[in-house]
């Protein structure tokens, strides 16, 4: 790996996530020797993917070179590479571009799609959780509106225009939304040959209300917001196969459908090599104790999603999303400054934020403790914390510029087939291997 010998202690992070990189920002100058990997050579901020695959925002807007943070430091590096396995008996870490040892191991490689072992939507349907994937929905959802343009065979373009998104979580109500006023705003537009009445987005969801994680209050202003858009919602509806082009379901519900986007759940990925103790098998996400340290561990860490560190207040561990990685991140590089002074460690303390969704243009819906709002001033509050935690000032001002654009023009500039998806199917088999 070209990694130079040093006196100071080692530390090597697998993921430059938002938990891998706010640990890495806050020991950039401390007395460690830091080695960041990443399969990507870039931080992704997932929150705004649904952006990208609507043609809201280029994929340069929401990622940010990671090798930007490492540069800071003499005693930073960071290596391009996909990590395989570790061999904890050694303090070793295997990759492909060759082995790494460690004095302190960090795994933050956060989570991956979960399919719930149904192995008809992972064949067939289309997920997001990197930024390639983004841009394979975002050239589907043209190539199909440009393939309705032309067919001949009604029932095609029936497929073609229906777009089925299952999960009604926040990605896949903020995806259901962004869909909606493609149909809304830029179809009139742009394909003067399709009646955007035509076009049908449904949204599926197993529970009995949108939003499950969100207040009930949330849920219902969410649903309502959909339904304004024209989203048709299937609640208690699981799906229980889809073959490419039909969609069947546990009710009488089967939808035909050339665009089906699984948004219902993720599960941890772990790397291998670790005691099947350090596991809680049933989430794949690695055990930890208040400090992160991996059950079994002393010198081996998780922060984020990989982590489940159980508490009274959050039995399954805290939810999968951004703050718990990112404090858990920032959290534990000062345990790790105290663990070399052999200092007491400091348990982990979670500060809930709150949880917020968008539902397109003037609509979002906000929980904050005990206050619950939603509409144009929670739109306005998702928008300023989205601008707030994107990586970097650049990034920062162009999704900015993009959102003043599209708000004024009604507009979603980045609709280009730049990698067409259907023609060239093997790049998201490749792609959707993480
Ligand atoms: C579509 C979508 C929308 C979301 N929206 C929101 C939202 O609105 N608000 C919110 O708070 N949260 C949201 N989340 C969740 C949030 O993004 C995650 O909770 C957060 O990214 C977790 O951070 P992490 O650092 O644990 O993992 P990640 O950010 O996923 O980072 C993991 C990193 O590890 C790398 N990696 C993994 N395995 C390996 C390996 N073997 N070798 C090398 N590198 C590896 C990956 O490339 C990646 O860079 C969303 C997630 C998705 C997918």
């Amino acid at each position: 790996m070209n990694i130079p010998h040093s006196d100071l202690p080692r530390v090597v992070i697998i993921g430059g996530g938002f938990a891998g990189m706010a640990l890495a920002r806050k020991l950039l100058k401390e007395d460690f020797q830091l080695v960041l990997l990443d399969r990507h050579n870039y931080h992704t901020f997932q929150p705004l993917l649904y952006q990208v695959s609507t043609a809201s925002l280029e994929p340069d807007s929401i990622a940010y070179p990671l090798r930007k943070i490492t540069r800071d430091s003499k005693k930073c590096f960071f290596r391009l590479t996909e990590v395989s396995s570790i061999t904890a008996e050694e303090n070793l870490i295997h990759t492909n571009i060759g082995d790494i040892s460690y004095d302190y191991l960090v795994i933050a490689t956060g989570s991956k799609t979960n399919f719930f072992g149904n192995e008809s939507i992972e064949k067939n349907g289309m997920w997001m959780k990197t930024v390639p994937q983004a841009l394979n929905i975002r050239s589907l959802i043209l190539e199909n509106l440009e393939q309705a343009v032309i067919t001949d065979d009604a029932e095609k373009r029936k497929a073609l225009l229906n777009f089925v998104i299952v999960g009604a979580g926040p990605t896949g109500v903020e995806l259901s939304g962004a869909i909606a006023e493609l149909r809304n705003n830029v179809v009139p537009n742009d394909y003067p040959d399709i009646d955007p009445n035509e076009m049908n987005i449904h949204l599926l969801e197993g529970l009995p209300r949108v939003l499950p994680p969100m207040s009930e209050e949330s849920s219902k202003k969410a649903h309502r917001f959909l339904e304004e858009l024209g989203v048709h919602i299937h609640l208690n509806t699981m799906v229980e196969n889809y073959d490419g082009e039909l969609v069947k379901t546990n009710t009488d519900l089967a939808l035909k459908t050339e665009t089906f986007i699984w948004s219902a759940g993720v599960t941890g990925a772990p790397v291998k090599g670790l005691n099947a103790s350090a596991m809680v098998e049933k989430a794949n996400r690695y055990e930890v104790n208040t400090f992160n340290q991996v059950n079994g561990y002393e010198n081996i860490f998780a922060i984020g999603d990989i982590a489940l560190m159980q508490s009274e207040e959050y039995p399954k561990g805290h939810p999968m999303v951004a703050q718990p990685a990112i404090q858990q991140g920032k959290h534990l590089a000062k345990n790790l400054k105290r663990l070399v002074k052999s200092e007491k460690l400091e348990p982990f303390d979670y500060y809930d934020k709150g949880t917020m969704a968008t539902v397109g243009r003037n609509r979002a819906v906000v929980d904050m403790g005990k206050l619950k709002f939603g509409g144009f001033f929670a739109w306005f509050v998702w928008m300023f914390v989205h601008l707030w935690f994107l990586i970097g000032f650049r990034n920062r001002l162009v999704t900015f510029f993009n959102w003043i654009y599209n708000y004024i023009n009604f507009d979603k500039a980045a609709r280009l087939i730049i990698r067409p998806f259907k023609a060239n199917k093997q790049i998201m088999e490749v792609d959707d291997d993480v």
